[in-house]
């Protein structure tokens, strides 16, 4: 079989390459920190991303190349292209590694996105806070993560300190009009180079402290809306010319309006869901679009709740999902643990998740609830 290099090492490599070596595929990865995730499950070159002599390594021993994060080096990017085969290509990472090409990508598809200003100095995020309105939200346009590197405004006098704080970061900024919304949603789009495109159901997606804490799927939002915004999300992937997996991160306004928050190019935390709820996981998906094989089937096969086991939750939820027997439990769900093998848990550090299997949402829902765990944050 061939070998598909993966460009970083955490969870969503890891769990490429458990689904890839299932359908016979062999794995290597480049990570620097050692005994990586992925790296417990496949051979891992341990070096900097940065590091040209590791990519070109990583490139000989490779026939594909695909990555799990879109902030790889550019040079990295070019080099590994060079040397190697990397369906995905470099021009999406470059698109996707900054929050205005981004935008301006996502509105040159015909899709909405948030009213949104480049900001260049505090005179400028001014003049656009008052042509946007307020609250608006100051972000990074690079490196930001798990709501990292924003700032809600929300009023006139706080404009200043919020610049203060992200500018010191030296990075470009761009300001966005705060969406009022009334649910967060994502679709997953698969896209084969040959062109095949396939999108998983829509997950509604609930976040605390910046931080993804639930996936709903079935997403509790009007059918009409859920076929919009896997239309969007498969013409985001035609039109950007994507190869693998594109995930579309959208807001649902009150008046049922679409709006695109932000893009990833590769699997993404609200597509765990995938692993057991769908015929077909995203990972599998991501494997079978970068090697040009037919896409599999995205049916949803059963209700399914995506909960994450951050470092603070880990010991409890290790103990509760070891309760999987429907008869056993009140709430008739089957949760099923996965968890990343990370060495160290730490308070906000996403340790695995449990895609809690059920009859209809509100089940597991009323099962995450009871449990108290996840209340504290
Ligand atoms: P991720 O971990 O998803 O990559 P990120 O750090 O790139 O996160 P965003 O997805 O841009 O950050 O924002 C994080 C969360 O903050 C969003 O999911 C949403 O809940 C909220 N948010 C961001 N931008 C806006 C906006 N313009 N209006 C309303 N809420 C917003
Ligand atoms: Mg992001
Ligand atoms: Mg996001």
């Amino acid at each position: 079989g061939a070998t598909i290099g993966v460009l970083g090492g955490g969870q969503l490599g890891r769990m490429m390459a458990l689904a890839g070596t299932a359908m016979g595929y062999r794995f290597v990865t480049l990570d620097p920190t050692p005994d990586s995730p992925c790296g417990q499950v496949t051979p891992q070159i341990e070096a900097g991303y940065g590091d040209e002599e590791a990519a070109r390594k990583l490139a000989a021993g490779s026939d594909v190349i695909t990555y799990e994060f879109e902030n790889v080096d550019a040079g990295v990017a070019a080099l590994l292209e060079r040397e190697s085969y990397v369906p995905q290509g470099s021009a999406l990472l470059y698109t996707t590694q900054h929050r205005l090409r981004e935008k301006q990508a996502i509105e040159a598809a015909g899709v909405p996105v948030a009213p949104y200003r480049e900001v260049t100095d505090l005179q400028s995020l001014i003049i656009a806070a008052g042509e946007l309105g307020l609250p608006c939200v100051l972000k990074t346009a690079t490196g930001g993560y798990d709501g990292k590197g924003q700032a809600v405004i929300r009023t006139a006098d706080e404009l200043e300190t919020a610049y203060r704080e992200l500018a010191a970061s030296g990075r470009e900024l761009v300001l966005e009009k705060f969406i009022a919304f009334a649910a967060e949603i994502s679709v997953i789009a698969a896209r084969s180079p040959k062109g095949e495109i396939k999108s998983f159901p829509v997950s509604e997606n609930i976040h605390v402290n910046g931080i993804l804490h639930l996936s709903i799927v079935p997403a509790r939002v009007e059918e009409s809306i859920q076929r919009e915004a896997r239309k969007l999300a498969e013409r985001l992937a035609e039109s950007l010319n994507v190869a693998g997996l594109l995930a579309v991160e959208m807001f649902v306004a009150e008046d049922g309006g679409l709006y695109v928050n932000e893009v990833a190019p590769r699997p993404h935390n609200s597509g765990h869901y995938t692993m057991e709820a769908c015929a077909t996981s995203q990972f599998e998906q991501h494997i079978r679009a970068i090697c040009n094989l037919p896409l599999g089937d995205t049916t949803l096969l059963s209700p399914v709740v995506m909960v994450n086991v951050l470092g603070q939750h880990l010991e409890e939820a290790v103990k509760l999902a070891g309760v999987s027997d429907p008869s056993l439990n009140e709430f008739g769900v089957v949760p099923k643990l996965h968890l990343y093998g990370k060495t160290e848990s730490k308070t906000g550090r996403k340790m695995g998740h449990i895609n809690v299997l059920c009859k209809d949402v509100q089940h597991a829902l009323d099962w995450v609830e009871q449990t108290h765990i996840w209340r504290q944050g």
